[in-house]
């Protein structure tokens, strides 16, 4: 899962979580909040019965005429007992409707919030029938510490209840909204927070051997700009570690090849001495093949080594392309022909591209030569050219064994052999195609390797090309 979703996530759930709390927390407030202040109520009316009690005739002289008829009360569910538990007044509500409230056997007052279903009560504005809730407290009446009586007690809190469902709508509403906002603006904050790390993956990406010396930017101060500080320096002490082996493969390189050419020039001397015998002179020119062999490899690993003193020293020309290609395969077919195999170029189409001939030519050589080794004896290998305004695509098939999936990410890498045992005596070292991807990285190209469905191994050339066909005419280019 992407980072940017992963934090996307969290803060939804966080502020979800956090919401929820909020939400139930000021919904369940306001109730208590809302139903106390009527209990309040309730008991500053039931204080008052209970200061009026007189105990001369043991009556609650609040209990008046008032009470009945106070429009104020009539809202009111009341009923009063005496000291007996006998009722002794009983409010227009009650005596229409009945809550069974029940009286404490203690002093403490109990309260409850009710419901009772009403039909058609013009008091309360109710004329259809309707479920109302009612909050009730029921206590015992003292008077200097003696108990005088019971008293219960309830309203209608409906618009408790109205209040307490507006609150509920109003937080559904806030809750979906500040959802929707967390989680999109969440999401577009961390999309933002992390495309610097977007960029460095871009960049970091991009550097390879061949531009090991490009560093990442570095434009802020922070924990990602640290980070990039951190790669930069990584990538300085792999590019001296890479130098430095480069360095010693030129060194080795150098050093090996005049010796060689010592030895090589001797011996092409002794082969002019006619003392010598027959059989002498053929151990004498199979040592100079090894020689020849021996002086390719060195040459491949110095241009290898230098790779930067190459890039400056491009020697590019315009080359008509399909003429090289026609000019490699006809070389490449005296090889194929001893190995029964049939070399096919078609589809060759007229295009230029800009390059040095002499690498070009060595980078498909390698190719079509690899796929003569490499393809049994009476194989086929096919040259196909494909030009678009961009590039030129070269796709060189072979039917041979093909590549195992394993090997196909390192086959470009400099001395990799698949199977040694095969490729030695196949006179490979595992640089040539080490030495055809850089020809092409030099050209801005690229060169790719896969399986054919249908068997045998595929290489993909791709060069920018320089002119398209159609605007060939007038052009001079280098025919070798
Ligand atoms: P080598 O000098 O050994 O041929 P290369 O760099 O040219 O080295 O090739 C690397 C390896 O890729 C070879 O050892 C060979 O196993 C494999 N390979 C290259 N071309 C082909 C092909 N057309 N078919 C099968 N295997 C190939």
């Amino acid at each position: 899962m992407k980072i940017r979703v992963k934090l996307s996530a969290w803060y939804f759930a966080t502020t979800l979580a956090i919401l929820l709390c909020f939400s139930f927390g000021a919904y369940w407030g306001m109730q208590g909040l809302l139903l106390s202040a009527v209990n309040e109520e309730l008991n500053f009316f039931l204080d008052e019965i209970e200061q009026s009690y007189r105990p001369a005739d043991g009556t609650f002289t609040s209990l008046g005429k008032n009470l009945l008829t106070d429009r104020h009360y009539l809202k009111f569910y009341l009923i009063v007992y005496d000291a007996d538990g006998d009722e002794i007044f009983r409010s227009p509500l009650a005596q229409n409707i009945s809550l069974d409230i029940p009286l404490p056997e203690h002093k403490i007052e109990q309260s409850f919030t009710l419901h009772k279903t009403l039909l058609n009560m013009p008091a309360l504005h109710y004329n259809v029938e309707k479920n109302v809730a009612f909050q009730a407290v029921s206590r015992q009446l003292f008077k200097n510490e003696n108990q005088v009586g019971w008293a219960s007690i309830a309203l209608p809190v409906t618009s408790v209840e109205k209040t307490l469902a507006h609150l509920l709508k109003t937080l559904v509403l806030s809750f979906v909204a500040i959802t929707a906002v967390v989680s999109i603006g969440s999401y577009f904050l961390t999309s933002r927070t992390l495309k610097p790390i977007d960029k460095i993956t871009i960049k970091a990406r991009k550097i390879s051997e061949s531009n090991l010396n490009e560093r990442l930017e570095v434009d802020q101060n922070d924990e990602l700009g640290r980070l990039s500080i951190v790669l930069n320096d990584l990538l300085a002490r792999l590019q001296k570690a890479f130098e430095s082996q480069q360095q010693f493969m030129a060194d080795a390189a150098h050093e090996l090849k005049t010796p060689l050419t010592i030895l090589r020039t001797h011996w092409d001397n002794e082969l002019d001495n006619t003392e010598l015998s027959v059989t002498m002179k053929e151990k004498i020119i199979h040592d100079i093949e090894t020689l020849s062999r021996l002086n390719k490899l060195i040459n491949n690993l110095l241009l290898l080594s230098q790779t930067e003193t190459v890039q400056a020293a491009k020697n590019f020309s315009l080359i008509r392309l399909d003429e090289l290609l026609l000019e490699i395969v006809s070389d490449v077919e005296v090889l194929a022909g001893l190995r029964n195999q049939n070399i096919e170029a078609f589809r060759l189409v007229n295009a230029v591209v800009e390059g040095d001939r002499d690498r070009l030519y060595e980078l498909f050589f390698n190719v079509l030569d690899n796929a003569v080794k490499y393809t049994q004896t009476g194989g086929k290998i096919t040259v196909t050219m494909d030009v678009d305004a961009q590039e030129v695509i070269v796709k060189i098939r072979d039917n041979g064994p093909g590549i195992p999936e394993k090997d196909l990410p390192y086959i470009f890498e400099r001395f990799y052999r698949i199977e040694k045992d095969r490729s030695r005596k196949t006179g490979g070292a595992g640089l040539g195609l080490a030495i055809c991807r850089l020809i092409a990285i030099l050209h801005n190209g690229s060169i790719m390797a896969e399986n054919a469905k249908e068997g045998g191994a595929v290489f993909t050339i791709k060069l920018p090309v320089y002119i398209e066909q159609k605007k060939l005419k007038n052009i001079v280019v280098d025919t070798g």
